[in-house]
């Protein structure tokens, strides 16, 4: 390959059967807005992951957006939140005019602290005011503690809204991530693990509930030939030609998370020896989709730290990031009521200092996966 060719974390990876359905739609003149590929391509997630349905949206931001109003969440609420994701998986808490409270990560999982949500709940329920809801983020494809967080929350009968955006295809003791909560969100945006360029889909077994989402995500028309509306809705459904991408790649998730557990894999065998690397564990009973290969790397012991290595894959045109820098450390979120793992021990903020994410795209090469090993070996060994 190329230099220049750029290698990304995870770039778009067809499986050339998306055409298909998306010349049907043209065949039919089904362009837009809905028809045969949105119907199928809900049927078909819901199918896979074995939910009652799915309703199928413009991007994941949208989905959760959706499942807060469902949950009628607004003004005055507050929404307990994982720290240590993107921000789409707060922001549609801050346009429902509600307060997010911000849960830090643990070690096993790097997803929600079962402790962390257990001590925000008890100060949460002695202030007698708890959270309306949940949202639990699946972090680079690894399924959080659900069934701890489940029965914390439970407990308490406060709804889960399970951020699955990067997990499609996880399972946890053997069923699908994104199906514990009350609703789940998929993220189809060009970075994730499938992708229709743009798009994302709430499921639930509450067809109800997602019979409302469809309503609220077509602008909340009541039925009338002049179009009644009583209350406020978007313009977030999905088109007909990108359900078509998303009927085509989903046929394939299957082989995507197997080639994303390889590159893991591979990484993980070449890198692992080394003093202070740190790759993201896989809880027992969980299976990963991998989505990105993530480590944490010491500069203690290894001698060199995470920056050094996104700058020597930078500088031969290879994309490599840190994990996500957590909500709680954000601008935006500077006045936000925080729960660490431990008492003045903030897990989330040792992972954003040391953590890595490497080029993990299911269309990446042997080839260049080796070169990024060998320039990461190379520079270590230099250290050392
Ligand atoms: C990608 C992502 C989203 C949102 O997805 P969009 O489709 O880009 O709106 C939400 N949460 C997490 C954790 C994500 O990684």
């Amino acid at each position: 390959m190329q230099k220049q060719d750029r290698i990304f974390l995870s770039s778009p990876h067809m499986s050339g059967n998306e055409q298909k359905y998306i010349q049907e739609a043209f065949d039919l003149n089904w362009i837009a807005p809905l028809g045969n590929n949105v119907e199928g391509f809900e049927k078909e997630l819901a199918a896979y992951n074995n939910v009652q349905g799915a309703a199928v949206v413009n991007s994941g931001t949208a989905a959760i957006h959706l499942a807060l109003r469902l949950l009628d969440i607004g003004p005055g609420d507050t929404v307990f939140c994982s720290s240590l994701t993107f921000i789409a998986s707060v922001n549609p808490v801050l346009y429902q005019g509600a307060t997010p409270v911000l849960i830090d990560s643990e070690p096993e999982t790097w997803n929600m602290s079962v402790q962390a949500l257990e001590r925000a709940f008890s100060e949460a329920n002695k202030e007698g005011k708890l959270p309306k809801a949940v949202i639990i983020v699946n972090l680079y494809g690894q399924s959080a503690r659900m069934d701890e967080l489940m029965s914390i929350c439970d407990s308490y009968g406060v709804p889960v809204i399970e951020d699955a955006a990067e997990s499609l295809g996880s399972e946890y003791k053997g069923r699908k991530s994104g199906t514990f909560g009350t609703f789940g969100i998929y993220s189809f945006n060009g970075n994730k693990i499938i992708t229709t360029s743009g798009g994302g889909a709430l499921v639930s077994n509450d067809i109800e509930a997602l019979d409302k989402s469809r309503f609220l995500s077509t602008q909340a028309r009541n039925p009338a030939i002049h179009y009644e509306h009583s209350e406020v809705g978007y313009n977030y459904r999905m088109s007909n030609i990108v359900a078509g991408i998303g009927r085509g790649q989903l046929e394939v998730l299957d082989e995507r998370v197997r080639a994303r557990r390889e590159i893991f894999d591979r990484y993980y065998e070449a890198l692992s020896d080394i003093p202070g690397f740190d790759f993201q564990p896989e809880l027992e009973e969980t299976i990963s989709n991998r989505w990105l290969t993530a480590l944490t790397i010491d500069p203690t012991q290894a001698g060199i730290d995470r920056t050094e290595i996104i700058q020597l894959l930078g500088d031969e045109n290879i994309e490599a990031r840190p994990v996500w820098k957590p909500m709680h450390l954000q601008p935006l979120f500077a006045s936000t009521k925080y729960y660490p793992h431990e008492e003045g021990d903030s897990m989330s903020d040792r992972l954003f200092d040391h953590g890595v994410c490497l080029p993990s795209g299911s269309n990446l090469s042997e080839e260049d996966q080796n070169r990024i090993i060998r320039l990461i070996k190379a520079r270590v060994e230099k250290k050392g």
